[in-house]
């Protein structure tokens, strides 16, 4: 048989693929030393960003990186981003005295009727 010709295929085959040109991605590695002494060595991609300070040791404990690499994660602790409620973004667009006119206007449409009142439920 032509050695070109596709290969039968089943469920759970191994890939005919070969790895004879596949260039494996850059790494970096950086260690990590535990209080009890344990070194740990993670390769990190050479696009990693936010390389932790610390990785959990097979131990339970926290090791701690022995160096630093060009992207480390900040620091300091990340201030939880502020989310804007309705309204916030309301405030952005009228002022309270606009919305008092607002208000006044609208309860006397409904007051007067004019617009009928919210179904609750
Ligand atoms: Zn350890």
């Amino acid at each position: 048989m032509n050695e070109l010709s596709m290969r039968g295929s089943r469920i759970g085959a191994l890939s005919l693929e070969n790895d004879l040109h596949v260039v494996p991605a850059q790494r970096q590695t950086l260690q990590y030393v535990c209080s009890a002494g344990h070194s740990t060595i993670v390769p990190f991609s050479i696009e990693a960003e936010d390389i932790p300070h610390t990785w959990g040791c097979r131990c339970g404990r926290e090791g701690q990186a022995t160096g630093t690499l060009e992207k480390m994660a900040s620091t300091e602790i990340k201030e939880e981003r502020y989310v804007r409620s309705h309204w916030d973004m309301l405030l952005e667009r009228r002022t309270i005295a606009d919305l008092e006119v607002l208000l006044s206007e609208r309860l006397a449409l409904l007051r007067a009727h004019e617009i009928p009142e919210l179904k609750t439920a």
